[in-house]
């Protein structure tokens, strides 16, 4: 049995960017306290997340999507190990191209930052009324309120492009945005209700 730890571990020397303590802390934290139960999430890398969410309840259903091939396997492989082929279902594709009708309580945007505006656009239709849609690493590693700390252009560009996503969810009259300073930075989204 494959242990969690284990699945850390390699992800830290492999440099695939799972999510930080912190934040998977608050983000089963905040399944539980809202009852969530079905779950899309883009950007599943090597599945520890999906692992996470779906280790806290049995009736938790979760579609996850990766587009890199070889993270998608070495998924299947760790939701193999952990017995949550039930639970979790991925899908090799980019999820820009994936289309689905479902509704899910919750969608977890972690995935190609330059892109979050596109994605949030994209999947707030298979949002229910009451869902939640929360976006990772909105601070990217302190570069969000310092961008000066980088030289490198792309990481400068990818900061803009952060930038740009958080201040659409500002500004967004459809859906109210809490942002969380806890790991890397997340941000709540929930749909307004109140009629105007
Ligand atoms: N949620 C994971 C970490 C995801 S890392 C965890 O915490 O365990 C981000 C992943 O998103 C990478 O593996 C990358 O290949 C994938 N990705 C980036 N852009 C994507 C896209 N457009 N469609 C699907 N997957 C994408
Ligand atoms: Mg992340």
């Amino acid at each position: 049995m494959v242990q969690l730890r284990i699945i850390e571990e390699y992800a830290h020397q492999n440099k695939i960017p799972i999510m930080q303590k912190e934040g998977i802390e608050f983000l089963t934290k905040y399944i539980k306290e809202n009852n969530i139960k079905t779950i899309l999430e883009i950007g599943s890398a090597i599945g520890y997340s999906a692992i996470k969410m779906a280790l806290i309840d049995k009736k938790i259903k979760i579609t996850t999507i990766e587009r890199d091939q070889k993270r998608y396997e070495e998924a299947i492989k760790n939701i193999n190990d952990f017995k949550l082929n039930e639970q979790i279902k991925i899908i090799n594709a980019d999820a820009l191209d994936f289309s689905t009708t479902d509704k899910y309580d919750l969608i977890f945007i972690d995935a190609a930052k330059a892109q979050y505006i596109k994605f949030f656009e994209k999947y707030k239709h298979n949002l229910k009324d009451t869902g939640t849609i929360i976006s990772d690493n909105l601070e990217f590693h302190g570069l969000v309120k310092n961008p000066e700390l980088t030289t490198n252009r792309n990481t400068k560009q990818l900061v803009k492009k952060i930038q740009n996503y958080i201040d659409f969810l500002k500004q967004n009259k459809e859906f109210n945005t809490e942002f969380i300073k806890l790991g890397d930075g997340i941000g709540i989204s929930k749909k307004n209700l109140q009629k105007n």
